[in-house]
């Protein structure tokens, strides 16, 4: 049966489960109901995987290889992830219920549940997820420096027409450059915002992820047609800054000879 949520495309659904006589069945049944699901077996896995990807909610199970559920959960809302999670733990780990809503779970199921409630829990998240982001205080979420916008609710940057194809610590690093355009961000504030310390951070770890973030803005197909160019400037022994110029040589109106498609 289709759901009953007025959205176009499917629910996006990151399972984070080791046992895979738990997570098949489960995997089928979500499936059957017409969400699209994506299981992965491990912590660290799952992290990036839950970072990178758009999701539109997570299953976690508490015990995991890798990294716990708990220790997840914590690195994700640490990152800045709104993602709902459902998380899930035996039912004799009580503490654990507490523990994981601490981290940053939105609810959990304690195991063995029935599928009726899976589904039951997880519409009442979609709900509520889909509520919050409706909400006119969510406008800073949306960032924009010429025709560079992201949204990072759903960690998503677009310029002009195309998606940015970013890593976790490159759209961390953008999202911070947007929110300060036009000023210098220095070295220490990145590491501090985007590695969550300037001592678990190499210079070279910053050089690096700075130039794949250029390398994809430079990268982008534009479509022919012409936009804002944004540019990361690096301010020597500083930090660096977003800046924007306008499109290359704003051209006269004049038919572009490269298309005839009207014919
Ligand atoms: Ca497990």
């Amino acid at each position: 049966m289709p759901s009953t949520s007025a959205s176009l495309s499917p629910e996006q659904v990151l399972f984070i489960e080791d046992e895979a006589d738990v997570a098949g069945p489960i995997k089928r049944g979500l499936e059957e109901e017409g969400y699209r699901v994506s299981w992965t077996t491990e912590g660290e896995e799952g992290l990036a995987e839950a970072l990178s990807g758009s999701y539109d909610i997570l299953i976690v199970d508490w015990r995991l290889p890798g990294m716990d559920g708990r220790t997840l959960i914590e690195r994700l809302r640490r990152e800045g992830s709104p993602t709902p999670v459902l998380m899930l733990t035996a039912l004799q780990d009580v503490d654990h219920r507490v523990a994981g809503l601490d981290a940053g779970a939105d609810d959990y199921l304690t195991k063995p549940f029935s599928f009726e409630e899976l589904l039951a829990r997880l519409r009442a998240l979609t709900r509520r997820s889909s509520r919050d982001s409706s909400s006119p205080d969510t406008q800073k979420t949306h960032l924009k420096a010429g025709a560079l916008t992201m949204d990072t609710a759903r960690r998503a940057a677009r310029y002009g027409p195309s998606p940015l194809d970013l890593r976790p610590k490159a759209f961390r690093l953008l999202e911070l450059l947007l929110r300060q355009k036009g000023t210098v961000v220095t070295r220490t504030t990145i590491a501090e915002r985007v590695w969550g310390s300037p001592y678990d951070v190499t210079a070279n770890a910053i050089d690096v992820t700075v130039s794949s973030l250029r390398q994809v803005l430079q990268s982008v197909d534009l479509a022919g047609e012409s936009l804002t160019t944004v540019s990361i400037e690096t301010e020597r022994g500083v930090g660096y800054r977003l800046t924007v110029s306008p499109p290359p040589g704003d051209p006269p109106q004049e038919a572009s000879p490269t298309t005839s498609d009207s014919d």
